[in-house]
């Protein structure tokens, strides 16, 4: 009788040329990275940046970060016996990667951590770890961002603070006071507008008689993510004009408080997250801040959770071409590396310039925000525009650079399995979240017309770069006249918004670069996005990635970012 023959793996050939996983590494070897947290007052946190850069770069790490987007959460209206009980059921790969970043202080920790650079060891170890799985972010941003909005109610800061600050992840729903640590979001946004806050209808009606200032909320929210929180912000209108509320999700008694999820957005990216349609029945909520002023409180939050975006867009930037460089390194045609081949290494070099620039402002602007917390006029006064120009440039930039650092791993970077569709459907959300585009370029036009300290802090600090590149003195000085010639609000001021986003945004990079970065890197940056001088890139930065001068130290930059296997 004859025997079948041995099974083999594919009957008609070897799978060759085929790339290993990118699993195992440390995400936090990123040169700007580590230089940018030590100049920022970070420099303490080294030790404990490489664990969790290790544990980012992890194989377990990146099957909870595919298993928490292919299990997405999933709304539970009612309990078996039809009682409603609202709750949002995540997949367990959901539950440790929040755990990760709370047990990390990546929410609230840095706001009870008196050790200057605080903030910046949190931005770093956010972009760490947002590189293993961004959706995640999303409720870790809202609680770092919820802190200094609710201070303007001492009362609730003081009872609340302690829980949001405590590095335990205790998922759940059960009365905050309870809990090992806490969770906070925010709802704003309703069905009629997101961006202009104030058409809000949702009512704010005190309660007869409570001398605590409790109220009850009537009304709706169109986006409400993390709807499992504990606490969240809420725009209401009370009778004293659009207030900031705290609502608690669970009330003391343990009773749920009238907040019911309608629905779940089925979005685009961020999938591992949950956002909800949420209706308050009469839930109760206590004021944040005074009546009336419910924007300027709830805009503290929305300011820092903006640092965020702008850490996000990097980290995913980051990740793009780490992953491509990787891919590039181990696969070969017509004979070679594909990253050996002059224009494959020119796409991945510009790639990392991008990379490298939104890094470096990104934790620049978190060395900004530690030391303004901590009083520094100047400092916040530099992260009124440097904040918004940032947020609107950088987040912009992200769905290009992730669109081309999928493009290096050809067909396979077009497969799920390669993580890198995930790097894309997730790259255009930071611009969205916290004033889109056009929202975010008109605020940096009101902080320019409005707090004249902010151009003088922007000028001090791209001051400190003169004389070091003509290309990036000619890009000050053309900036310089377009907020010279800002005038009056107008068509055409409001038509140079989001020209203003990106010319400060660059001049900024470029100015870090010129001071901290090496040769290669600040000579090739200016040289491809300021758009002057000998072999200019033809348009500058709106044309597509791998377009760099001739002469560009092409292997410099790859070496400098480690995008070359050693
Ligand atoms: C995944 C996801 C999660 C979210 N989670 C939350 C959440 O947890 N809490 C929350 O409150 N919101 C949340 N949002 C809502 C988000 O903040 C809003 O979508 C955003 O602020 C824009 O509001 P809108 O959708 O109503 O758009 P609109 O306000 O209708 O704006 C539409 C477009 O018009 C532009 N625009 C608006 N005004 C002007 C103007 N004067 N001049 C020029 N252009 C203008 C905007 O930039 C935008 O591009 C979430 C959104 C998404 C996608």
């Amino acid at each position: 009788m004859k025997t079948a023959p041995a099974a083999r793996p594919h009957a008609t050939h070897e799978v060759l040329n085929q790339v290993p996983p990118l699993a195992g590494y440390d995400v936090a070897d990123d040169p700007a990275l580590l230089e940018a947290a030590g100049r920022e007052g970070a420099d303490w946190d080294a030790g404990r940046l490489h664990e969790l850069g290790r544990l980012a770069g992890a194989a377990d790490t990146q099957e909870h970060a595919r298993l928490a987007n292919e299990h997405p959460p999933v709304l539970r209206t009612h309990d078996s016996r039809g009682n409603r009980i609202d709750e949002v059921e995540f997949h367990p790969s959901w539950h440790v990667l929040l755990g990760t970043a709370v047990g990390y202080g990546l929410h609230a920790a840095p706001w009870a951590d008196t050790r200057p650079g605080a903030h910046v060891a949190r931005a770093a170890a956010f972009y760490v770890w947002s590189q293993a799985e961004a959706g995640h972010g999303c409720p870790v941003s809202m609680t770092y961002a919820v802190l200094p909005a609710l201070r303007h109610a001492p009362d609730l800061a003081q009872q609340f603070e302690p829980l949001l600050t405590a590095a335990a992840y205790d998922p759940g729903l059960r009365p905050p006071a309870g809990k090992a640590g806490l969770l906070a979001g925010m709802a704003m946004t309703e069905k009629q507008g997101g961006s202009d806050v104030r058409a809000g209808t949702t009512r704010a009606e005190p309660v007869p008689g409570d001398t605590g200032g409790a109220h009850l909320i009537t009304g709706h929210k169109w986006f409400c993510s993390a709807p499992m929180s504990d606490l969240f912000l809420v725009l209401a209108q009370a009778p004293g004009g659009l207030t900031c509320f705290l609502l608690p999700r669970v009330l003391p008694d343990g009773s749920r408080n009238a907040m019911r999820l309608q629905r779940l957005k089925d979005k685009l990216g961020n999938r591992s997250n949950a956002s909800a349609e949420v209706e308050f029945d009469g839930a109760l909520a206590w004021p944040v801040g005074a009546a009336g002023r419910g924007v300027p409180t709830i805009i503290e939050m929305v300011s820092a959770t903006r640092l965020d975006c702008v850490l996000g867009s990097a980290a995913g930037m980051r990740r793009g071409v780490v992953a491509a460089a990787h891919y590039t390194a181990h696969r070969q045609a017509f004979g070679k590396d594909l990253i050996a081949w002059p224009l494959m290494g020119s796409v991945l070099a510009d790639l990392s310039l991008e990379s490298e620039a939104a890094t470096t402002l990104a934790i620049r602007l978190a060395g900004a925000a530690d030391r303004a917390a901590r009083g520094d006029a100047a400092e916040a006064a530099l992260l009124r525009v440097a904040l918004p120009a940032a947020k609107h440039w950088v987040c912009k930039r992200a769905p290009l650079h992730a669109a081309e650092a999928l493009e290096c791993l050809g067909g396979n970077g077009y497969v799920e399995e390669s993580g890198m569709p995930r790097l894309y459907r997730d790259s255009p959300l930071n611009s969205i979240w916290e004033g889109s585009g056009n929202v975010t370029a008109l605020d940096l036009l009101r902080a320019l017309r409005r707090q004249p300290a902010t151009a003088d802090a922007l000028a001090a600090e791209l001051a400190l770069a003169a004389g070091a590149d003509g290309r990036l003195d000619k890009a000050i000085g053309q900036l310089r006249a377009g907020l010279a010639g800002l005038g009056a609000a107008g068509p055409d001021a409001e038509y140079a918004a989001r020209r203003l986003a990106g010319q400060i945004t660059l001049a900024l990079q470029a100015a870090l670069l010129v001071r901290h970065a090496p040769a290669a890197v600040a000579d090739a940056f200016c040289a491809s996005r300021l758009g002057a001088g000998e072999g200019a890139a033809p348009g500058g930065p709106g044309v597509p990635f791998g377009t760099l001068p001739d002469g560009t130290a092409v292997g410099e930059i790859l070496d400098r970012a480690r995008l070359v296997p050693r």
